[in-house]
């Protein structure tokens, strides 16, 4: 495993600190409610955001001084009490005046929701009210008059290398060293949401950038149809397709989105033709390997193809724990390794909620100076680990461990032995164990009336056959991932 995380920053700290208030506040805003009836709460209350919390104070933001001293002479104590039950530390209530979403509601610099803010949004869970914490990340430079900012946080150095990544972090690494080196143009890098590959792209770009010699654009599809849209009505296309083909190297993000788009996929077709047949270089992302895509032209499928594809599968249990390391350790808050272990354990979709996941700790653990204990994470995290602890049935799990393995869905109760079947079951079985509540012995009598023992021994084999094979490990991952999505 390579990679440090030196590079995690105040920004989505302070962000993961605004989520942790924001969920507290949307409690409190309930219980407000439930006390004063709706329409007090409307009229007055629901204006209130949530500002920062210094040592024993939160403040709180009002719109207007004659909102902010209503609110102050009428529910001033009350609020107080509100947060102290809800949060301990927090001893007094400071209310000001401020406009709502004047600080951190600020758009990105180029008017346009940019690809990697957009993917950072969605990290942290969605806060009801904008409070005035942090900034917006800042932008590189990059051929700004065409594309989207590289996200200062998504580097080679920050991303870190396990089994399932090795080989698209390699690619990626190989063409920022030496753009357009035959073979590996283009790069198509494909896999799941939230593993890292708008991370690898901005990686590249920031690459390049670093060594100045390239002009670079990056953007999401949707954003490439934008453009292209615009300057057709704008009748400035031949203005557009210049631009973009004066470009060394162009990533193309998401590339799915095109589906169906015919005109946009043609006018990314001919782009992508001009600039390869001039020696740039080209790197896509797509949640699908090219011959997957279906429903783009083949044309565009096979030249996509023709370069160097490589998918990024899903995380394993070594590769979360890696992450969480790296990122507990570059924020400086001690995370026992038990909590690290629970949080890789429940939280296997992908990397992007278990960065969301692991920030709220820290915010959590920063703001109010508490140590992190597998307590406090059950208990900060419950929304999230809920959401996860979906409930999966055992039917579920034989059937997709069925498919996966094309056995038939009644050899999982059957009695038969022949190692093709009775591995899937062990597995199932593992799985069953792992993803629901039930006991041995429920979870023999739906495999054909087996004994505890049994169920006992599956989980026991499974475990030690994903330790000594990867492989293994990763198809069973990818199951517990399909069926706690
Ligand atoms: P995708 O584009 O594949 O949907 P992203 O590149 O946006 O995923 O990754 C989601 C989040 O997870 C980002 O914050 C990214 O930095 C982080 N991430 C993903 N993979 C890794 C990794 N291997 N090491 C460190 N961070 C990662
Ligand atoms: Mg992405």
């Amino acid at each position: 495993m390579t990679g440090g995380l030196e590079g995690y920053d105040a920004v989505a700290e302070a962000n993961a600190q605004k989520s942790v208030l924001a969920i507290h506040w949307s409690r409190i805003c309930e219980r407000l409610k439930a006390e004063v009836g709706e329409v007090e709460y409307r009229t007055w209350l629901r204006q209130i955001t949530v500002g920062p919390v210094e040592e024993d104070e939160i403040t709180l933001y009002l719109p207007t001084r004659f909102l902010r001293d209503w609110v102050r002479g009428q529910y001033g104590d009350r609020l107080g009490t509100l947060w102290n039950a809800e949060v301990p530390a927090i001893r007094r209530v400071e209310l000001q005046v401020a406009r709502p979403g004047s600080a951190s509601a600020t758009p990105p610099a180029d008017g346009a929701a940019a690809p990697a803010a957009v993917a950072r949004e969605e990290a942290a869970p969605r806060a009801p009210a904008p409070a005035p914490v942090a900034e917006e990340p800042r932008q590189a430079e990059v051929r700004s008059d065409l594309a989207a900012p590289l996200d200062p946080r998504f580097t080679f150095d920050t991303f870190v290398v396990g089994k399932p990544n090795e080989f698209a972090y390699a690619c990626a690494r190989r063409v920022a060293e030496r753009p357009s080196s035959p073979g590996f143009n283009p790069l198509f890098l494909y896999g799941g949401v939230g593993l890292g590959k708008t991370h690898l792209m901005h990686a590249i770009g920031a690459e390049l950038l670093r060594e100045g010699r390239v002009s670079v654009a990056y953007m999401s599809a949707e954003k490439f149809m934008y453009r292209f849209i615009a300057a057709i009505r704008s009748q400035s296309t031949m203005e557009f397709k210049e631009q973009l083909r004066s470009v060394d190297v162009l990533m193309i993000d998401d590339l799915q989105f095109l589906i169906g788009k015919d005109n946009t996929q043609e006018e990314f077709f001919h782009t992508f033709n001009a600039l390869v047949d001039a020696g740039r270089q080209i790197v896509v992302s797509a949640d699908k390997s090219p011959s997957d895509l279906s429903g783009l032209e083949d044309r565009l499928r096979t030249r996509l193809g023709c370069g160097m594809v490589a998918d990024i599968h899903a995380t394993t249990f070594e590769l979360r724990i890696s992450i969480l390391e790296a990122k507990a350790s570059a924020s400086g808050v001690v995370v026992p390794a038990k909590v690290l272990e629970f949080l890789a354990h429940k939280i296997t979709s992908n990397v992007r909620e278990l960065e969301g996941a692991l920030n709220r700790l820290i915010a959590h653990a920063n703001l109010f100076g508490r140590p992190v204990t597998l307590e406090a994470t059950q208990d900060v995290l419950h929304d999230i680990l809920k959401a996860h602890d979906r409930r999966v049935t055992i039917e579920e799990i034989q059937r997709k461990v069925a498919e996966h393995w094309n056995i038939r869905l009644t050899d999982m109760s059957s009695a038969r032995r022949a190692r093709a079947v009775a591995r899937p079951r062990q597995v199932a079985m593992y799985l069953a164990k792992q993803l629901t509540s039930r006991s041995l012995p429920e979870i023999g009598r739906k495999f054909g009336n087996r004994d505890h023992t049994t169920v006992m021994h599956a989980v026991t084999r499974v475990t030690e056959l994903m330790e000594q094979d990867p492989a293994f490990a990763e198809d069973v991952e990818l199951l517990r991932r399909m069926l706690e999505s």
